[in-house]
Parts: structure tokens; sequence; C-alpha cells
């Protein structure tokens, strides 16, 4: 089912719902379902599945030369979405980025997806490699989300890339964007931002996901913002607790968004990570209370594979 019919469905109730990543390459599957399965007694009605392009990494060979070598070291999140799926009985929502892929393997992989029967995809650019300064399309492929949505929107109406295909059925996916309440780091301001943003929606964007936070303020006024440019589809929130100290640092740089001083000082008085978690825990209930005062449809928590924590959270709420 789509994720919007499960927002319609849940009728104002604010779902729960949680984002995993695919194990390490070489792990076993069994160890992201032995973190997924507690989380069922909070019947999320979907489960987002990241996906993790290429990385490079550079090998010393015999003669001292380097030999540059492409990784990828999460991949499978196509697979997990249908086993996922088929284990829990829950909806997946696979990411499909345009980083690494052509034009005709992102066609592919949604034909993939189509026919493993899964309803939604989140539409996503993805970061530039680690070894780029900035983000470089693969030839042929997408540079914005807004590009790959187009073609997502296509092969919804039935068109394919190939424009003399016979039997062109169209699919049906439900499709999100990512939304930054701190504004994503590279727009100049954040009315740049939304308006890019807006334009997702109107490709076909049903609804938005937004980047962490931990100030509700902020996710409050961006909704206030988007619903003032015209935007109107749900925005959903992404919440995670910050379960180790060197948190406070990693998450700054990594997703550009700021972590309150008060959190940030009760943070730093704990005596080790245990300590840290309790408060990180607390923290996102509270953050959780508000945010479904304030009428979320859905909570939306990133798991990083880890599920101690937010069985914390899914207990004191759901
Ligand atoms: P875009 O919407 O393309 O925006 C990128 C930048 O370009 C923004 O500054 C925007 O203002 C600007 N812009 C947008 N459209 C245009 C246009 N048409 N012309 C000019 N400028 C434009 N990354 C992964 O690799 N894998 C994942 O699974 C993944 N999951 C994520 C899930 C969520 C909920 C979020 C919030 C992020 C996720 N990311 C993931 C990270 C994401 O790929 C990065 O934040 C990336 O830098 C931007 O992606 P986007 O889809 O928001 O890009």
């Amino acid at each position: 089912m789509k994720v919007l019919e499960h927002i319609k469905n849940a009728e104002g109730q604010t779902l729960f719902s949680l984002e995993i990543i695919p194990p390490l390459k070489g792990d076993s599957i069994d160890n992201l379902f032995h973190h997924i399965e507690p989380l069922m007694e909070f019947k999320p009605p979907f489960i987002d599945v990241t996906y993790h392009r290429e990385e490079f990494v550079y090998k010393k060979r015999e003669n001292g030369l380097l030999e540059k070598r492409s990784i990828r070291k999460r991949p499978g999140t196509v697979g997990i979405c249908a086993a996922i799926k088929n284990r829990f009985n829950v909806d997946t929502v696979p990411h499909i980025i345009c980083g690494g892929f052509t034009k005709e393997e992102t066609e592919n992989a949604l034909i993939d997806l189509h026919f493993l029967g899964i309803d939604n995809v989140l539409v996503l650019r993805g970061d530039p490699i680690k070894s780029e300064q900035k983000f470089t399309p693969e030839k042929n492929g997408h540079h914005y989300a807004t590009d790959l949505l187009q073609q997502v929107s296509n092969i919804n109406k039935g068109v394919y890339l190939d424009g003399e295909l016979q039997n062109h059925h169209p699919t049906n996916f439900c499709v999100g964007v990512a939304g930054y309440p701190e504004k994503h780091f590279e727009a100049p301001n954040l009315n740049s931002d939304l308006k890019y943003l807006k334009m997702k929606v109107e490709l076909g964007a049903e609804y938005i996901v937004t980047q962490l936070f931990f100030d509700n303020q902020k996710y409050f006024d961006f909704v206030k913002k988007c619903r003032d440019h015209g935007i109107t589809v749900p925005i959903i929130p992404g919440l995670k607790p910050i379960t180790v100290k060197r948190h406070l640092n990693i998450l700054p740089s990594t997703f550009h968004i700021d972590i309150p001083e008060e959190l940030a000082n009760e943070v730093e008085k704990c005596k080790n990570n245990e300590e840290v978690k309790q408060v990180g825990v607390e923290w996102t209930i509270h953050q959780s209370k508000e945010l479904m005062k304030f009428g979320v449809p859905c909570l939306h928590y990133y798991s990083m594979g880890k599920s101690d924590a937010i069985y914390k959270i899914g207990s004191a709420l759901f």
C-alpha cells in the first residue's frame, strides 16, 4: 500500500515508521531482522531502506602504484525491501538516488521494484562521493532529485525511455522526497531550497520526509514556510536519538544540523554512553510528544540499524 494511503487510513492518528540501513557487505540479513523484530510491536505501516552508492578506495599494488577500486559497502536495498515485505508483511520504501545511476539503470531498478509489488519510493539526489568536492551525476544520469522525479512521474504514466516501446504499462509509485528544516547545506538560503522543494511536489512528490532535527521549533517554522510557499503535502518529521557522545560532533558535520545547547550540555555531563543514551532517548520522547500534539502524520525514526533506543521511545509513545 502507498504511504499516502496509510496516512489517510490513520485518520489523524500519528503513525510510527522507521528507516534502516542495509547491512555491511558480508553481514547476514538475520542481524537486520533481529533489530526490526521488536519494533514491529509499534505496527509501522512502512519501513524505509536507504541506498548507499559506491565509494572509491586506493589499493597499493606490488609495483608501488595505486589502484583505484570501486566498492559498495552496503549493497542490497531492493532485495532487503522485498525480504522485509515478505517476512513482516509491511510496506517498504526503497530510497532511489541520482548518484551512480544512468537513466537506463534507474528505469530497470524501477521495473524490478514494480514487479516486486513495492508501491513507494523516496527520490533523492544522493551526496557527493567522499573523494569528490561536489555532486557529479553519471554520464546520462540525473543531476537533481527533480530530474529523477520527472523520470518516475513519466514511468508512472507509462512513458519509458524508449519512446518506441510497444507495451508501455504504467507503474504506480507513491513518491516521497527529502526536506531540510535547517536548509540543505548547498542551498544559498531557505527560500531557494523551498523553491526546489515546491518543484519536487509539482513534479509528483506526494509527501516529504525531513532531515533529522533536535529543535522542534525548526520543524514548526519549516512547515509554516512550506505552507506559505503553497506546499500542501504531508511533512513527516525525521528523528534520531543521540546515543553516544561523539554524535555531538558527527551529526552536525554529517547532516548540517544544530544540536541545541541544552541537549549538548546534558550529553557533555554524562559519565558513559549508557547515560548518553538515556538523555538522547528522553529528549526524543519529549520531541515526539510535542510533534504528536502538533498533529504530525507520522514519526519517522532513523534507526541506523540499531533498535534498542528506538524501542524505548516507541514503548513510551505507541
Ligand atoms: P535535491 O532536492 O536535488 O537538492 C540538492 C540541492 O540542489 C539543494 O541545495 C537544492 O536546493 C538544490 N536544487 C534542487 N533542485 C534543483 C534544481 N532543479 N536546480 C538547481 N538546484 C536545485 N542519501 C543517500 O545517498 N542515500 C539515502 O538513502 C538517503 N536517504 C535520505 C533520506 C532523507 C529523509 C534525507 C533528508 C536525506 C537522505 N539522503 C540520502 C541524503 C541526500 O541524498 C542528500 O542530502 C543530498 O545532498 C540531497 O538530496 P536531495 O534529494 O534533497 O537533493
